[in-house]
């Protein structure tokens, strides 16, 4: 009689925690992309500098200016703003106090990428060029559960993907950089991106290609493939800023920003999808500051690059806006919350942080 009521009260309480789960989840990263100008739009000091605007301030200003701080970030991420942070919450505009970071204590990307996934910043991972990861993740994880067995998949445009999801051992497919899409059953557009993406520019050489490679693959294998849990790591906005080319690191994330729309309208428009999905956009690290002419690089010695941000929006999550108040986030709880948004516990022989309460229906 006890125990009985015990679990009905456990069930009840279950239930009542967390009410609507989400049945697919879409991440999204875009490397490296400052908070500073998802939050505050393009900032004037580094565009006016003839180092950095790729001699044509004009159209950077003419593209993404606005004196309005909140019409200025608009400009350059309107779904972004417009959509996300309406429907859904944002979070990490440090100027309101709201603060997320890194937990690791390097703030670039293997050991970040590590860290959104498995929770666990593992001090161990100090390197780019570090092994196949030994660190369960939770796309590991979620596709060893009935409910998502063989509809995970990922996407990055960064080869280094493979050794940080363990491609060969977590059984997750992982198509990163210049992969060919599809095998014996490829579809006719993935033999067009495949073509395409060998034959294309390759300013990274063969580590990392161009975005718009991995985004119409990705597009392509969620309307065909059906996965319920999808990854897409995108690269350029790291990669430009390295170059110290603002105008272009601008563009890729503004590009960015369509694409996550892109995807967006198609979710909304398929019955598997609609209102059944959830989509966490977020970065891997943050960058330095213009004032101390740093905003191009990031690593422990550049302070402020362990700043990040994050957005969420679905049908497990409360529509918030942005956080205005003063809170501290990490990286490390990323994991958890994307198993919870989907009503899972994430378990793994490491350490996991919790969940982001705040951004899950009660
Ligand atoms: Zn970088």
């Amino acid at each position: 009689m006890r125990s009985s009521l015990t679990t009905v009260f456990f069930l009840f309480i279950t239930a009542i925690s967390y009410s609507q789960p989400a049945e697919n989840i879409i991440i999204i990263t875009t490397d490296g992309f400052r908070w500073q100008e998802v939050f505050k739009g393009m900032d004037s000091m580094i565009a006016n500098d003839a180092k950095y605007n790729e001699g044509d301030s004009s159209y950077i200003y003419k593209e993404y200016w606005s004196n309005d701080i909140n019409e200025r970030r608009k400009r350059l991420l309107p779904f972004i703003w417009n959509t996300i942070a309406v429907k859904g919450q944002i979070f990490g505009n440090r100027t309101l106090g709201c603060k997320v970071d890194n937990a690791n204590p390097y703030w670039f990307s293997y050991p970040g990428y590590n860290e959104i996934f498995t929770g666990y910043p593992d001090t161990a991972i100090n390197s780019n060029s570090y092994p196949p990861n030994p660190n369960v993740n939770v796309l590991e994880y979620l596709n060893g559960q009935p409910a998502f067995k063989g509809k995970v998949a990922a996407f990055g445009a960064w080869d280094a993907f493979d050794r940080i999801l363990n491609e060969q051992r977590s059984g997750i497919p992982v198509i990163s950089a210049f992969d060919s899409l599809g095998g014996k059953s490829a579809t006719a557009n993935e033999k067009l991106i495949n073509k395409l993406a060998r034959e294309s520019y390759k300013p990274f050489h063969e580590e990392e290609c161009l975005d718009v490679f991995t985004h119409n693959a990705a597009l392509e294998w969620l309307k065909v493939r059906k996965p319920k849990i999808l990854y897409i790591a995108y690269g350029e906005t790291d990669e430009w800023a390295h170059a110290g080319h603002y105008r272009s690191y601008l563009d890729a994330a503004h590009q960015v920003d369509a694409w996550i729309k892109e995807i967006w309208e198609w979710v909304q428009s398929d019955p598997q999808y609609r209102n059944k999905t959830s989509l966490f956009v977020t970065v891997d690290h943050g960058r330095g500051d213009i004032k101390k002419n740093e905003w191009t690089s990031h690593n422990n010695k550049v302070s402020d690059s362990h700043q990040i941000w994050f957005a969420v929006m679905g049908p497990s999550t409360p529509a918030g806006g942005e956080c205005a108040r003063s809170i501290q986030l990490y990286q490390e709880q990323y994991a958890q919350t994307f198993a919870r948004l989907l009503g899972y516990q994430f378990k793994a022989d490491h350490p996991i942080a919790n969940e982001i309460k705040e951004v899950i229906k009660r």
